[in-house]
């Protein structure tokens, strides 16, 4: 058995995780409209009375948007903490709260741990999704990081993390100042090279993949966000990477196979 991270799309138009293990299936993030979720999640063959549970990072409409949707339609559970609760105006009947560092336990095989990032008017998380004794990590919007992530993403096997924007692109682009100092900011996004060198920080030979997320279309680009990000960790990194852009599911990665396993489930890779 294995633990799967499919993005079901990233950026600022809508994210969806789906973490799924042998006995559950999770969402990390509902920021699309209620049809939209349910195409996505059809391209799997799911549909989404499958899913378990919703967890939001924060309330940002391309993160939480659709999550009273989903509540209303489906009756999927939200698992998010009093602020983005707040914030997004949930029906508190289909919410459990939860605190920061206290783990989810979803199944004997998958608990989630929301551990806080900075984030400009939003109580945000991290979420490290464990299995078996292996670890995942999905990270997402954040200006800056503390030791504290640093500490629970060293070691995953697998870390999905945004890379938002190129500097260069950012500040000879388009966005009014005010926009790009509040971007670069300690609250706002992580640049290619900042992304880089927090990995530089948790990247190790147990590494097998990597999947940069919430790429700006204005700011950024695929292969400069890449390469940005591989000269930083070019010599400890042996593992996988891609992108993940506002179309998906393109791609799933597992962790907690054993090798045979992994060659076994390579032809099942989700194309297009
Ligand atoms: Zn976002
Ligand atoms: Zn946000």
């Amino acid at each position: 058995m294995s633990l799967t991270f499919t993005h079901l799309g990233t950026g600022s138009r809508g994210n969806a995780t789906l973490v799924e293990s042998g006995d559950a299936k999770v969402l990390i993030d509902q920021g699309f409209s209620g049809k939209q979720l349910e195409t996505r999640l059809a391209r799997m063959e799911i549909n989404p009375t499958e899913i378990d549970a919703i967890v939001l990072t924060h309330h940002h409409g391309d993160h939480g948007g659709g999550a009273s949707i989903a509540q209303r339609r489906w009756n999927i559970p939200i698992f998010c903490n009093d602020r983005t609760a707040t914030a997004l105006n949930l029906d508190l009947k289909g919410v459990q709260l939860f605190e920061s560092l206290e783990a989810l336990n979803f199944a004997d095989d998958l608990a989630l741990l929301p551990v806080p990032v900075p984030h400009s008017g939003a109580d945000n998380v991290a979420f490290i999704a464990s299995h078996r004794g292996e670890r995942g990590a999905v990270i997402t919007d954040l200006g800056s990081w503390t030791d504290e992530l640093v500490t629970h993403v060293a070691g995953c096997q697998h870390i999905s993390i945004e890379a938002n924007y190129d500097h260069n692109r950012l500040w000879n682009g388009p966005y009014p100042r005010r926009l790009k100092d509040r971007i670069a900011g300690r609250g706002g996004h992580l640049s290619n090279d900042q992304t880089g060198q927090f990995l530089s920080q948790v990247v190790d030979k147990n590494t097998r993949s990597l999947v940069l997320t919430h790429l700006s279309e204005k700011n950024n680009a695929p292969h400069i966000a890449e390469s940005s990000v591989l000269y930083h960790i070019d010599e400890m990194f042996e593992g996988d990477i891609q992108i993940s852009l506002q179309d998906g599911p393109e791609f799933s990665h597992h962790i907690g196979q054993t090798e045979s396993e992994r060659v076994a489930r390579r032809g099942l890779t989700l194309r297009g």
